[in-house]
Protein backbone atom coordinates (compact mmCIF):
# COMPACT_ATOMS: atom_id res chain seq x y z
CA UNK A 1 0.00 0.00 0.00
CA UNK A 2 1.22 3.56 -1.08
CA UNK A 3 1.11 5.81 1.84
CA UNK A 4 1.07 9.71 1.36
CA UNK A 5 2.34 12.12 4.75
CA UNK A 6 -1.52 12.53 5.90
CA UNK A 7 -3.18 8.82 4.58
CA UNK A 8 -4.84 6.64 7.46
CA UNK A 9 -3.68 3.29 7.78
CA UNK A 10 -6.10 1.05 8.39
CA UNK A 11 -6.39 -3.07 10.28
CA UNK A 12 -8.04 -4.55 12.95
CA UNK A 13 -8.81 -2.50 16.36
CA UNK A 14 -7.38 -4.74 18.76
CA UNK A 15 -7.39 -2.71 22.34
CA UNK A 16 -9.05 0.73 22.19
CA UNK A 17 -7.16 3.54 23.28
CA UNK A 18 -5.71 6.57 21.09
CA UNK A 19 -2.17 7.68 21.51
CA UNK A 20 0.12 10.03 19.52
CA UNK A 21 3.78 10.21 19.17
CA UNK A 22 6.73 9.66 17.03
CA UNK A 23 7.11 5.82 15.03
CA UNK A 24 9.46 3.29 16.12
CA UNK A 25 10.11 0.65 13.72
CA UNK A 26 11.26 -2.67 15.06
CA UNK A 27 13.13 -4.90 12.03
CA UNK A 28 13.37 -8.05 13.35
CA UNK A 29 15.59 -9.45 10.90
CA UNK A 30 19.01 -10.81 10.94
CA UNK A 31 22.10 -9.55 9.56
CA UNK A 32 22.16 -11.20 5.82
CA UNK A 33 25.81 -10.78 5.94
CA UNK A 34 26.39 -12.81 8.77
CA UNK A 35 23.89 -15.55 7.27
CA UNK A 36 25.66 -15.26 4.08
CA UNK A 37 29.23 -15.88 5.80
CA UNK A 38 28.15 -18.82 7.76
CA UNK A 39 29.27 -22.66 6.98
CA UNK A 40 27.81 -25.13 8.77
CA UNK A 41 28.97 -28.51 8.87
CA UNK A 42 29.39 -31.48 6.60
CA UNK A 43 28.60 -33.86 8.42
CA UNK A 44 24.60 -34.71 9.26
CA UNK A 45 25.39 -35.59 13.04
CA UNK A 46 27.46 -32.91 13.87
CA UNK A 47 24.94 -30.54 12.26
CA UNK A 48 22.14 -32.02 13.94
CA UNK A 49 24.54 -31.58 17.58
CA UNK A 50 24.79 -27.82 16.46
CA UNK A 51 21.39 -27.75 16.24
CA UNK A 52 20.11 -28.95 19.29
CA UNK A 53 22.54 -26.96 21.26
CA UNK A 54 21.27 -23.71 19.42
CA UNK A 55 17.86 -25.02 20.06
CA UNK A 56 18.51 -25.99 23.55
CA UNK A 57 20.13 -22.23 23.63
CA UNK A 58 16.93 -20.50 22.64
CA UNK A 59 15.00 -22.34 24.78
CA UNK A 60 16.41 -21.62 28.05
CA UNK A 61 16.43 -17.82 27.23
CA UNK A 62 12.62 -18.41 26.69
CA UNK A 63 12.26 -19.51 30.27
CA UNK A 64 14.56 -16.95 31.89
CA UNK A 65 12.65 -14.72 30.35
CA UNK A 66 9.27 -16.21 31.34
CA UNK A 67 10.53 -16.63 35.14
CA UNK A 68 10.50 -12.34 35.12
CA UNK A 69 7.01 -12.28 32.98
CA UNK A 70 3.53 -12.06 34.95
CA UNK A 71 0.39 -13.83 33.10
CA UNK A 72 -0.27 -14.42 30.15
CA UNK A 73 3.00 -13.43 28.94
CA UNK A 74 4.70 -15.39 31.25
CA UNK A 75 2.50 -18.35 29.65
CA UNK A 76 3.60 -17.34 25.83
CA UNK A 77 6.96 -17.33 26.88
CA UNK A 78 6.70 -20.82 28.58
CA UNK A 79 5.02 -21.76 24.95
CA UNK A 80 8.16 -20.71 23.13
CA UNK A 81 10.38 -22.73 25.14
CA UNK A 82 8.62 -25.84 25.21
CA UNK A 83 8.37 -25.31 21.12
CA UNK A 84 12.14 -24.52 20.30
CA UNK A 85 12.67 -27.94 21.74
CA UNK A 86 9.73 -29.68 20.17
CA UNK A 87 10.39 -33.44 19.53
CA UNK A 88 8.88 -33.11 16.35
CA UNK A 89 10.52 -30.34 15.31
CA UNK A 90 13.55 -32.12 15.67
CA UNK A 91 12.86 -35.08 13.98
CA UNK A 92 12.09 -32.95 10.65
CA UNK A 93 15.05 -30.79 10.75
CA UNK A 94 16.92 -34.18 10.99
CA UNK A 95 14.90 -35.76 8.29
CA UNK A 96 15.75 -32.66 6.16
CA UNK A 97 19.61 -32.46 6.77
CA UNK A 98 19.58 -36.10 4.80
CA UNK A 99 19.21 -33.66 1.25
CA UNK A 100 19.79 -30.17 2.95
CA UNK A 101 22.72 -27.78 4.31
CA UNK A 102 21.69 -27.33 8.17
CA UNK A 103 19.96 -23.63 8.07
CA UNK A 104 17.80 -24.76 4.99
CA UNK A 105 17.15 -27.80 7.02
CA UNK A 106 15.89 -25.65 9.45
CA UNK A 107 14.13 -23.50 7.31
CA UNK A 108 12.00 -26.47 5.53
CA UNK A 109 11.44 -27.95 8.75
CA UNK A 110 10.14 -24.70 9.81
CA UNK A 111 7.80 -23.95 7.19
CA UNK A 112 6.40 -27.63 7.11
CA UNK A 113 5.51 -26.41 11.14
CA UNK A 114 3.97 -23.35 9.53
CA UNK A 115 1.80 -24.84 7.05
CA UNK A 116 0.84 -27.85 9.72
CA UNK A 117 -0.42 -24.75 12.23
CA UNK A 118 -2.25 -23.04 9.32
CA UNK A 119 -4.32 -25.73 8.21
CA UNK A 120 -5.47 -25.85 11.84
CA UNK A 121 -6.82 -22.42 11.39
CA UNK A 122 -7.90 -20.56 14.91
CA UNK A 123 -5.55 -19.58 16.99
CA UNK A 124 -2.91 -22.52 15.76
CA UNK A 125 -2.57 -20.48 12.41
CA UNK A 126 -1.47 -17.54 15.18
CA UNK A 127 1.08 -19.46 16.61
CA UNK A 128 3.31 -19.38 13.12
CA UNK A 129 4.55 -16.23 14.34
CA UNK A 130 6.27 -17.73 17.38
CA UNK A 131 7.65 -20.41 14.71
CA UNK A 132 9.41 -18.20 12.28
CA UNK A 133 10.98 -15.99 15.15
CA UNK A 134 11.82 -19.51 16.78
CA UNK A 135 13.88 -19.58 13.46
CA UNK A 136 15.52 -16.57 13.48
CA UNK A 137 16.15 -16.97 16.90
CA UNK A 138 18.01 -20.57 16.29
CA UNK A 139 19.53 -19.23 13.31
CA UNK A 140 21.48 -16.34 15.08
CA UNK A 141 22.68 -18.81 17.33
CA UNK A 142 23.99 -20.80 15.17
CA UNK A 143 25.75 -17.98 12.91
CA UNK A 144 26.87 -16.33 15.87
CA UNK A 145 24.51 -13.10 16.01
CA UNK A 146 23.12 -11.97 18.81
CA UNK A 147 19.24 -12.96 18.94
CA UNK A 148 17.23 -10.29 16.97
CA UNK A 149 14.84 -8.03 19.16
CA UNK A 150 13.04 -4.96 19.45
CA UNK A 151 14.59 -2.26 20.58
CA UNK A 152 13.75 -0.72 23.75
CA UNK A 153 12.53 2.88 23.30
CA UNK A 154 14.24 5.60 24.66
CA UNK A 155 11.17 8.34 24.62
CA UNK A 156 7.30 7.05 24.50
CA UNK A 157 6.73 5.84 21.18
CA UNK A 158 4.52 3.76 18.64
CA UNK A 159 6.24 0.79 18.14
CA UNK A 160 5.71 -0.71 14.56
CA UNK A 161 6.57 -3.81 13.69
CA UNK A 162 5.64 -6.81 11.14
CA UNK A 163 4.23 -8.98 13.41
CA UNK A 164 5.97 -9.09 17.25
CA UNK A 165 7.04 -12.49 18.88
CA UNK A 166 5.93 -13.48 22.63
CA UNK A 167 9.62 -12.68 23.33
CA UNK A 168 9.75 -9.22 21.90
CA UNK A 169 6.11 -8.43 23.30
CA UNK A 170 6.50 -9.69 26.91
CA UNK A 171 9.41 -7.32 27.83
CA UNK A 172 7.40 -4.14 26.35
CA UNK A 173 7.20 -1.42 28.56
CA UNK A 174 3.67 0.65 28.85
CA UNK A 175 5.37 3.74 30.06
CA UNK A 176 7.69 3.97 27.21
CA UNK A 177 5.56 1.76 24.34
CA UNK A 178 2.54 4.25 23.42
CA UNK A 179 0.56 1.71 21.15
CA UNK A 180 1.30 -1.31 19.29
CA UNK A 181 1.16 -1.39 14.97
CA UNK A 182 1.73 -4.25 13.51
CA UNK A 183 1.42 -5.45 9.67
CA UNK A 184 0.75 -8.68 10.35
CA UNK A 185 -1.06 -10.75 13.40
CA UNK A 186 -4.74 -11.25 13.89
CA UNK A 187 -6.88 -10.64 17.52
CA UNK A 188 -5.59 -13.74 19.07
CA UNK A 189 -2.17 -13.02 17.62
CA UNK A 190 0.65 -12.97 20.81
CA UNK A 191 0.52 -8.89 19.67
CA UNK A 192 -3.21 -8.64 20.83
CA UNK A 193 -2.94 -10.88 23.81
CA UNK A 194 -0.22 -9.18 25.49
CA UNK A 195 -1.02 -5.55 24.15
CA UNK A 196 -5.05 -6.33 26.23
CA UNK A 197 -2.68 -7.53 29.37
CA UNK A 198 -0.66 -3.99 28.96
CA UNK A 199 -3.91 -2.33 28.36
CA UNK A 200 -1.13 -0.85 25.36
CA UNK A 201 -3.58 0.71 22.44
CA UNK A 202 -3.31 -1.73 19.53
CA UNK A 203 -3.91 -2.39 15.83
CA UNK A 204 -2.77 -5.30 14.06
CA UNK A 205 -3.27 -6.85 10.16
CA UNK A 206 -2.30 -3.19 9.29
CA UNK A 207 -1.37 -3.19 5.58
CA UNK A 208 1.34 -0.62 4.65
CA UNK A 209 2.86 -0.27 8.13
CA UNK A 210 6.31 -1.09 7.60
CA UNK A 211 6.36 1.91 5.52
CA UNK A 212 6.02 4.10 8.17
CA UNK A 213 9.56 5.97 9.12
CA UNK A 214 11.11 5.98 12.72
CA UNK A 215 10.59 9.45 13.97
CA UNK A 216 7.41 10.09 11.80
CA UNK A 217 4.61 11.64 14.05
CA UNK A 218 1.34 9.09 14.25
CA UNK A 219 -1.87 9.11 16.06
CA UNK A 220 -3.48 5.81 16.45
CA UNK A 221 -6.77 4.77 17.45
CA UNK A 222 -7.14 1.74 18.45
CA UNK A 223 -11.00 1.21 19.05
CA UNK A 224 -11.71 2.15 15.41
CA UNK A 225 -8.40 0.28 13.82
CA UNK A 226 -6.78 3.87 12.01
CA UNK A 227 -3.34 5.09 12.40
CA UNK A 228 -3.35 8.86 10.79
CA UNK A 229 0.06 10.42 9.57
CA UNK A 230 1.26 13.94 10.52
CA UNK A 231 -2.01 15.23 12.61
CA UNK A 232 -2.58 18.42 13.49
CA UNK A 233 -0.21 18.33 16.79
CA UNK A 234 -2.64 20.35 18.79
CA UNK A 235 -5.89 18.30 17.85
CA UNK A 236 -4.34 14.80 18.38
CA UNK A 237 -3.66 16.02 21.69
CA UNK A 238 -6.96 16.74 22.27
CA UNK A 239 -8.23 13.18 21.27
CA UNK A 240 -5.51 11.48 23.02
CA UNK A 241 -7.29 13.72 26.31
CA UNK A 242 -10.85 12.87 25.62
CA UNK A 243 -10.08 9.49 25.34
CA UNK A 244 -8.56 9.34 28.22
CA UNK A 245 -11.44 11.11 30.09
CA UNK A 246 -13.98 8.86 28.41
CA UNK A 247 -11.58 5.55 29.28
CA UNK A 248 -11.89 6.61 32.91
CA UNK A 249 -15.87 7.68 32.93
CA UNK A 250 -16.15 3.93 31.43
CA UNK A 251 -13.96 2.39 34.24
CA UNK A 252 -15.78 4.45 36.78
CA UNK A 253 -19.48 3.95 35.89
CA UNK A 254 -21.39 2.19 38.27
CA UNK A 255 -25.17 2.84 37.18
CA UNK A 256 -28.03 2.76 37.47
CA UNK A 257 -28.75 3.57 33.78
CA UNK A 258 -29.84 7.07 33.21
CA UNK A 259 -29.25 10.01 30.56
CA UNK A 260 -27.54 12.80 31.50
CA UNK A 261 -30.73 14.43 32.23
CA UNK A 262 -32.39 11.84 34.48
CA UNK A 263 -34.11 10.15 32.30
CA UNK A 264 -33.74 6.34 33.36
CA UNK A 265 -32.91 3.98 30.20
CA UNK A 266 -32.58 0.09 31.86
CA UNK A 267 -29.29 -1.18 31.11
CA UNK A 268 -29.61 -4.88 31.25
CA UNK A 269 -27.04 -7.88 30.88
CA UNK A 270 -27.47 -11.04 28.52
CA UNK A 271 -26.86 -14.16 30.09
CA UNK A 272 -26.65 -18.19 28.89
CA UNK A 273 -26.43 -20.25 32.06
CA UNK A 274 -25.98 -19.99 35.43
CA UNK A 275 -21.97 -18.85 35.77
CA UNK A 276 -22.10 -15.96 33.24
CA UNK A 277 -25.48 -14.84 35.54
CA UNK A 278 -23.02 -14.88 38.56
CA UNK A 279 -20.92 -12.96 36.58
CA UNK A 280 -22.97 -10.49 34.89
CA UNK A 281 -24.63 -10.25 38.48
CA UNK A 282 -21.33 -8.73 39.87
CA UNK A 283 -21.61 -5.72 37.17
CA UNK A 284 -23.62 -2.80 37.55
CA UNK A 285 -27.26 -3.86 35.84
CA UNK A 286 -30.73 -3.83 36.84
CA UNK A 287 -31.63 -6.95 35.69
CA UNK A 288 -30.85 -9.92 32.88
CA UNK A 289 -33.07 -8.65 29.78
CA UNK A 290 -32.21 -11.97 27.98
CA UNK A 291 -31.74 -15.58 29.08
CA UNK A 292 -30.99 -17.52 26.32
CA UNK A 293 -31.91 -20.73 27.47
CA UNK A 294 -30.94 -23.10 24.37
CA UNK A 295 -27.85 -22.42 25.04
CA UNK A 296 -28.00 -24.63 28.19
CA UNK A 297 -28.96 -27.82 25.97
CA UNK A 298 -26.85 -27.28 22.98
CA UNK A 299 -25.46 -30.57 22.97
CA UNK A 300 -28.75 -32.77 24.26
CA UNK A 301 -30.14 -35.27 22.19
CA UNK A 302 -32.98 -36.09 24.79
CA UNK A 303 -35.26 -33.37 26.10
CA UNK A 304 -33.91 -32.33 29.64
CA UNK A 305 -36.42 -33.24 32.61
CA UNK A 306 -38.78 -30.56 33.53
CA UNK A 307 -37.19 -31.35 37.28
CA UNK A 308 -33.37 -31.11 35.37
CA UNK A 309 -34.81 -27.70 33.74
CA UNK A 310 -36.30 -26.29 36.88
CA UNK A 311 -32.37 -26.62 37.93
CA UNK A 312 -30.54 -24.95 35.58
CA UNK A 313 -33.09 -22.14 35.18
CA UNK A 314 -32.88 -21.53 39.15
CA UNK A 315 -29.03 -21.14 38.56
CA UNK A 316 -29.32 -18.61 36.11
CA UNK A 317 -32.47 -16.85 37.87
CA UNK A 318 -31.06 -17.18 41.65
CA UNK A 319 -28.25 -14.53 41.32
CA UNK A 320 -30.72 -11.98 40.69
CA UNK A 321 -32.97 -12.87 43.04
CA UNK A 322 -32.86 -8.85 44.43
CA UNK A 323 -33.65 -7.64 40.68
CA UNK A 324 -35.31 -9.08 37.71
CA UNK A 325 -34.66 -12.25 34.69
CA UNK A 326 -36.16 -12.13 31.24
CA UNK A 327 -36.51 -15.85 30.18
CA UNK A 328 -36.26 -16.61 26.84
CA UNK A 329 -37.91 -19.74 25.64
CA UNK A 330 -35.95 -22.39 23.76
CA UNK A 331 -34.87 -20.63 20.32
CA UNK A 332 -33.82 -23.93 18.60
CA UNK A 333 -33.87 -24.12 15.20
CA UNK A 334 -31.66 -22.37 12.56
CA UNK A 335 -28.31 -21.05 13.29
CA UNK A 336 -28.95 -23.07 16.76
CA UNK A 337 -29.93 -26.90 16.23
CA UNK A 338 -30.69 -28.98 19.33
CA UNK A 339 -31.21 -32.31 19.12
CA UNK A 340 -34.74 -32.79 20.89
CA UNK A 341 -36.03 -30.23 19.27
CA UNK A 342 -35.33 -29.02 15.85
CA UNK A 343 -36.40 -29.98 12.38
CA UNK A 344 -33.97 -31.81 10.11
CA UNK A 345 -33.85 -31.46 6.60
CA UNK A 346 -35.09 -28.11 6.28
CA UNK A 347 -34.77 -26.38 2.83
CA UNK A 348 -34.32 -22.79 4.44
CA UNK A 349 -33.98 -23.37 8.49
CA UNK A 350 -33.75 -19.17 9.18
CA UNK A 351 -37.07 -19.20 7.56
CA UNK A 352 -38.44 -22.52 8.90
CA UNK A 353 -39.78 -24.07 12.55
CA UNK A 354 -37.32 -22.28 14.65
CA UNK A 355 -38.43 -20.82 17.97
CA UNK A 356 -41.85 -20.35 19.02
CA UNK A 357 -42.35 -22.12 16.26
CA UNK A 358 -41.29 -25.96 17.72
CA UNK A 359 -44.47 -25.53 20.14
CA UNK A 360 -46.93 -25.97 17.26
CA UNK A 361 -46.19 -29.39 16.58
CA UNK A 362 -44.87 -30.29 20.01
CA UNK A 363 -46.94 -28.22 22.64
CA UNK A 364 -45.46 -30.24 24.98
CA UNK A 365 -42.28 -28.55 24.76
CA UNK A 366 -43.06 -25.47 25.60
CA UNK A 367 -45.38 -26.34 28.66
CA UNK A 368 -42.85 -28.75 30.15
CA UNK A 369 -40.40 -25.57 29.85
CA UNK A 370 -42.99 -23.16 31.02
CA UNK A 371 -43.50 -25.26 33.88
CA UNK A 372 -39.74 -25.60 34.53
CA UNK A 373 -39.61 -21.58 34.59
CA UNK A 374 -42.47 -21.00 36.67
CA UNK A 375 -40.96 -23.24 39.24
CA UNK A 376 -37.31 -22.10 38.84
CA UNK A 377 -39.08 -18.27 39.70
CA UNK A 378 -40.89 -19.98 42.76
CA UNK A 379 -37.90 -21.31 44.02
CA UNK A 380 -35.62 -18.46 43.35
CA UNK A 381 -38.11 -15.85 44.01
CA UNK A 382 -36.63 -13.59 41.42
CA UNK A 383 -38.75 -11.62 39.55
CA UNK A 384 -39.37 -13.39 36.28
CA UNK A 385 -40.75 -12.56 32.96
CA UNK A 386 -40.92 -15.24 30.27
CA UNK A 387 -40.26 -13.88 26.40
CA UNK A 388 -40.90 -16.26 23.31
CA UNK A 389 -38.82 -15.95 20.15
CA UNK A 390 -39.52 -15.75 16.84
CA UNK A 391 -43.18 -14.63 16.89
CA UNK A 392 -45.01 -13.80 13.78
CA UNK A 393 -48.57 -13.17 14.57
CA UNK A 394 -51.23 -12.08 17.03
CA UNK A 395 -52.72 -15.02 17.86
CA UNK A 396 -49.10 -17.17 18.48
CA UNK A 397 -48.60 -13.74 20.64
CA UNK A 398 -51.98 -14.10 22.92
CA UNK A 399 -51.91 -18.33 23.15
CA UNK A 400 -47.98 -17.66 24.61
CA UNK A 401 -49.66 -14.69 26.69
CA UNK A 402 -52.24 -16.45 28.24
CA UNK A 403 -49.71 -19.72 28.84
CA UNK A 404 -47.35 -17.62 30.63
CA UNK A 405 -49.62 -15.70 32.81
CA UNK A 406 -51.74 -19.00 33.45
CA UNK A 407 -48.31 -19.39 35.75
CA UNK A 408 -48.52 -16.33 37.22
CA UNK A 409 -45.27 -14.73 35.15
CA UNK A 410 -45.35 -11.85 33.72
CA UNK A 411 -45.33 -12.84 29.46
CA UNK A 412 -43.65 -10.69 26.61
CA UNK A 413 -42.75 -11.62 23.28
CA UNK A 414 -39.68 -11.11 21.09
CA UNK A 415 -39.71 -8.60 17.83
CA UNK A 416 -37.95 -10.28 15.32
CA UNK A 417 -39.67 -11.02 12.39
CA UNK A 418 -41.13 -7.37 10.96
CA UNK A 419 -44.81 -8.31 10.82
CA UNK A 420 -44.41 -8.71 14.78
CA UNK A 421 -43.46 -4.89 14.63
CA UNK A 422 -45.62 -3.58 12.54
CA UNK A 423 -48.25 -5.03 14.46
CA UNK A 424 -46.36 -3.93 17.93
CA UNK A 425 -49.59 -2.05 19.21
CA UNK A 426 -52.12 -5.19 18.37
CA UNK A 427 -48.95 -7.70 20.22
CA UNK A 428 -49.14 -5.47 23.52
CA UNK A 429 -52.96 -5.74 23.93
CA UNK A 430 -51.90 -9.69 24.47
CA UNK A 431 -48.16 -9.36 25.88
CA UNK A 432 -46.94 -6.70 28.87
CA UNK A 433 -43.50 -5.81 27.20
CA UNK A 434 -41.82 -6.76 23.68
CA UNK A 435 -37.73 -7.17 23.01
CA UNK A 436 -36.34 -6.25 19.71
CA UNK A 437 -34.23 -8.78 18.50
CA UNK A 438 -32.32 -6.61 16.35
CA UNK A 439 -29.83 -9.50 15.16
CA UNK A 440 -32.80 -11.26 13.53
CA UNK A 441 -35.42 -8.50 12.89
CA UNK A 442 -32.43 -7.18 10.50
CA UNK A 443 -31.46 -10.09 9.05
CA UNK A 444 -35.50 -10.80 7.98
CA UNK A 445 -35.78 -7.02 7.10
CA UNK A 446 -32.89 -6.86 4.76
CA UNK A 447 -33.28 -10.32 3.63
CA UNK A 448 -29.65 -11.03 4.15
CA UNK A 449 -28.39 -14.40 6.45
CA UNK A 450 -27.18 -12.53 9.45
CA UNK A 451 -24.10 -15.60 9.09
CA UNK A 452 -23.00 -14.15 5.80
CA UNK A 453 -19.93 -11.83 6.30
CA UNK A 454 -20.43 -10.64 2.52
CA UNK A 455 -23.62 -8.96 3.26
CA UNK A 456 -22.54 -7.32 6.36
CA UNK A 457 -23.49 -3.79 5.02
CA UNK A 458 -27.17 -5.28 4.85
CA UNK A 459 -27.19 -6.92 8.30
CA UNK A 460 -25.75 -3.66 9.70
CA UNK A 461 -28.19 -2.33 12.72
CA UNK A 462 -27.48 0.66 10.88
CA UNK A 463 -30.05 0.13 8.43
CA UNK A 464 -32.64 3.17 8.81
CA UNK A 465 -34.95 0.41 7.81
CA UNK A 466 -34.27 -1.57 11.00
CA UNK A 467 -34.22 2.16 13.12
CA UNK A 468 -37.98 2.76 11.44
CA UNK A 469 -39.10 -0.60 12.73
CA UNK A 470 -37.71 0.05 16.35
CA UNK A 471 -39.55 3.46 16.05
CA UNK A 472 -42.51 1.55 15.32
CA UNK A 473 -42.66 -0.66 18.07
CA UNK A 474 -41.09 1.90 20.97
CA UNK A 475 -43.84 4.14 19.95
CA UNK A 476 -46.41 1.31 20.30
CA UNK A 477 -44.83 0.78 23.78
CA UNK A 478 -45.23 4.74 24.65
CA UNK A 479 -49.24 4.48 23.81
CA UNK A 480 -49.53 1.31 25.78
CA UNK A 481 -47.82 2.45 28.89
CA UNK A 482 -45.80 -0.99 28.85
CA UNK A 483 -41.86 -1.74 27.84
CA UNK A 484 -40.09 -2.30 24.86
CA UNK A 485 -36.32 -3.24 25.00
CA UNK A 486 -33.49 -4.12 22.54
CA UNK A 487 -31.79 -7.22 23.45
CA UNK A 488 -29.62 -7.64 19.92
CA UNK A 489 -26.46 -6.94 19.71
CA UNK A 490 -27.09 -3.18 18.64
CA UNK A 491 -27.86 -2.47 22.74
CA UNK A 492 -24.29 -2.93 23.23
CA UNK A 493 -23.12 -0.46 20.36
CA UNK A 494 -22.56 3.03 23.12
CA UNK A 495 -23.61 5.36 19.96
CA UNK A 496 -26.70 3.27 18.61
CA UNK A 497 -27.96 2.35 22.25
CA UNK A 498 -28.26 6.47 22.54
CA UNK A 499 -30.44 6.20 19.52
CA UNK A 500 -32.56 3.45 20.39
CA UNK A 501 -33.10 5.49 23.74
CA UNK A 502 -33.88 8.39 21.00
CA UNK A 503 -36.74 6.43 19.84
CA UNK A 504 -37.95 5.17 22.60
CA UNK A 505 -36.57 2.07 23.85
CA UNK A 506 -36.93 1.44 27.54
CA UNK A 507 -33.87 -0.97 28.46
CA UNK A 508 -31.21 -1.90 26.28
CA UNK A 509 -29.57 -5.94 27.27
CA UNK A 510 -26.26 -6.76 26.17
CA UNK A 511 -23.28 -8.81 26.80
CA UNK A 512 -21.18 -8.08 30.31
CA UNK A 513 -18.45 -6.63 28.41
CA UNK A 514 -20.47 -3.68 26.62
CA UNK A 515 -22.18 -2.94 30.36
CA UNK A 516 -19.73 0.11 31.05
CA UNK A 517 -19.46 1.56 28.05
CA UNK A 518 -22.66 1.60 26.92
CA UNK A 519 -23.55 3.12 30.42
CA UNK A 520 -21.15 5.66 30.15
CA UNK A 521 -21.91 7.03 27.02
CA UNK A 522 -25.96 7.21 27.81
CA UNK A 523 -24.69 9.23 31.12
CA UNK A 524 -23.29 12.26 28.96
CA UNK A 525 -26.39 12.75 26.41
CA UNK A 526 -29.59 14.53 26.93
CA UNK A 527 -33.09 12.99 26.15
CA UNK A 528 -33.55 15.51 23.67
CA UNK A 529 -30.16 14.66 22.34
CA UNK A 530 -31.01 11.16 21.80
CA UNK A 531 -34.11 11.93 19.89
CA UNK A 532 -32.53 14.35 17.64
CA UNK A 533 -29.52 12.05 16.63
CA UNK A 534 -32.73 9.05 15.83
CA UNK A 535 -34.49 11.67 13.93
CA UNK A 536 -31.08 11.92 11.87
CA UNK A 537 -30.09 8.23 11.89
CA UNK A 538 -33.91 7.39 10.37
CA UNK A 539 -33.71 10.13 7.81
CA UNK A 540 -30.04 8.66 6.30
CA UNK A 541 -29.61 7.06 3.22
CA UNK A 542 -27.35 4.07 4.49
CA UNK A 543 -25.85 2.78 7.37
CA UNK A 544 -22.75 4.72 7.52
CA UNK A 545 -24.70 7.97 7.02
CA UNK A 546 -26.45 7.20 10.03
CA UNK A 547 -24.06 6.71 11.78
CA UNK A 548 -21.82 9.51 11.30
CA UNK A 549 -25.13 11.91 11.96
CA UNK A 550 -25.91 10.68 15.21
CA UNK A 551 -22.49 11.25 15.88
CA UNK A 552 -22.37 14.54 15.10
CA UNK A 553 -25.06 15.41 17.65
CA UNK A 554 -24.27 13.12 20.12
CA UNK A 555 -20.43 13.65 20.27
CA UNK A 556 -20.40 17.24 18.98
C1 LIG B 1 -31.74 -11.34 18.19
O1 LIG B 1 -32.13 -11.96 17.20
O2 LIG B 1 -31.41 -10.13 18.16
C2 LIG B 1 -31.60 -12.03 19.48
C3 LIG B 1 -31.35 -11.36 20.59
O3 LIG B 1 -31.71 -13.38 19.46
P1 LIG B 1 -30.51 -14.34 18.99
O4 LIG B 1 -29.33 -13.49 18.67
O5 LIG B 1 -30.28 -15.31 20.09
O6 LIG B 1 -31.12 -14.98 17.77
MG1 LIG C 1 -32.97 -13.94 17.49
Amino acid sequence: MVTDQHDALTGTPVVPGVAHGPVLVARTDLDPDAVARYRAPDDADEALAAYDDAAAAVSKAFTARAASAHGSAAGVLTASAGLAKDKGLRGAVKTNLAQQPLLDAVHAAIEQFVGVFESMGGLMAERTTDLRDIERRVVARLVGEPEPGVPVPDAPSVLVAEDLAPADTAGLDPAVVLALVTERGGPTSHTAIIARQLGIPCVVGVAGALGLSSGEQVLVDGAVGTIERGPDPDDAEQRVERDRVEREAVASWTGPGRLSDGTAVKVLANVADGPSSEKSADGPVEGVGLFRTELCFLGRTEEPSVEEQTEVYAAALRPFADRYVVVRTLDAGSDKPIAFATHDGEENPALGVRGLRLSFDNPGLLDRQLDAIAAAAKETGTETWVMAPMVATVQEAAAFGEAVRERGLKAGVMVEIPSSALLAHRMLEAVDFLSIGTNDLTQYTMAADRMATDLAHLTDPWQPALLQLVAITAEAGRTAGKPVGVCGEAAADPLLACVLAGLGITSLSMAAAAVKPVGARLATVTHQQCEDAAEAALAAADPAAARAAAAEVLLG
